[in-house]
């Protein structure tokens, strides 16, 4: 069973790796946006780590939810609003319950990111976020492991791809032959997802 501590343990993960990759984002977002996604996250993720700790929430629905209201109100780009849509929709999905099995998590997920999918009007293929997303989403009813290795496969998938939402569509096919910033950073927030799922395992 996941509690409370376990999401918080997520987000704090989620915080560690952004601040590790914020250059790489960043880097990804000049080739075809604006240079600021790595910003905008680590600014984002700080705000998440200070309002969870500042008074952690009891249930895992509720540590999701703080999450994506603080990611909406700290962060500018588009990013902000759809990453915090994800998080708050996939907390409201998880309701009130102290304890969320696994299977409960990865259904979540999925309700979550069908919220992003219908702020945004992306879909699979777009070279948005929602590659990694979508099958990192489901993946997670096989294991940790296979929703991580499905973001990261997702990610890498974005390459070829032309956008066709956000600023990197105004490109057209300059588009084509990138990472979209997105995608990689969300295979970084599943990644934190699995490793926080190992550790626990662990017993660490
Ligand atoms: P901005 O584009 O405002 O500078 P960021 O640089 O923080 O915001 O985030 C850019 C990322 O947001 C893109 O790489 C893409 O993955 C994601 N994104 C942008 N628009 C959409 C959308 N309509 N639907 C889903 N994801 C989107
Ligand atoms: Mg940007």
């Amino acid at each position: 069973m996941l509690d409370a501590g376990f999401f918080r343990r997520w987000m704090t993960a989620t915080t560690a790796v952004v601040e590790r990759e914020a250059d790489h984002l960043t880097e990804l977002d000049s080739a075809i946006g604006d240079a600021d996604h790595g910003s905008n996250l680590q600014r984002g993720f700080r705000a998440v780590s200070a309002a969870l700790e500042k008074e952690p929430p009891a249930t895992p629905g509720a540590v999701l939810a703080l999450a994506g209201r603080t990611l909406i109100s700290t962060v500018g780009g588009a990013s902000g609003p759809l990453y915090g849509s994800l998080l708050r929709r996939t907390g409201k999905a998880l309701g009130d319950a102290a304890e969320v099995t696994p299977e409960q998590l990865a259904e979540a997920l999925r309700a979550g990111v069908a919220a992003v999918g219908q702020l945004g009007g992306a879909k699979a293929g777009d070279k948005t976020m929602l590659d990694a997303l979508i099958p990192a989403a489901d993946a997670l009813s096989g294991s940790f492991g296979a929703a991580r290795a499905a973001a990261d496969e997702g990610a890498l998938g974005t390459v070829p791809m032309q956008a066709r939402k956000g600023r990197a569509s105004y490109l057209g096919e300059r588009s084509i032959g990138h990472e979209d910033p997105g995608a990689a950073s969300s295979a970084l927030l599943i990644g934190a997802l699995a490793d926080t799922a190992d550790s626990a395992e662990a017993g660490a």
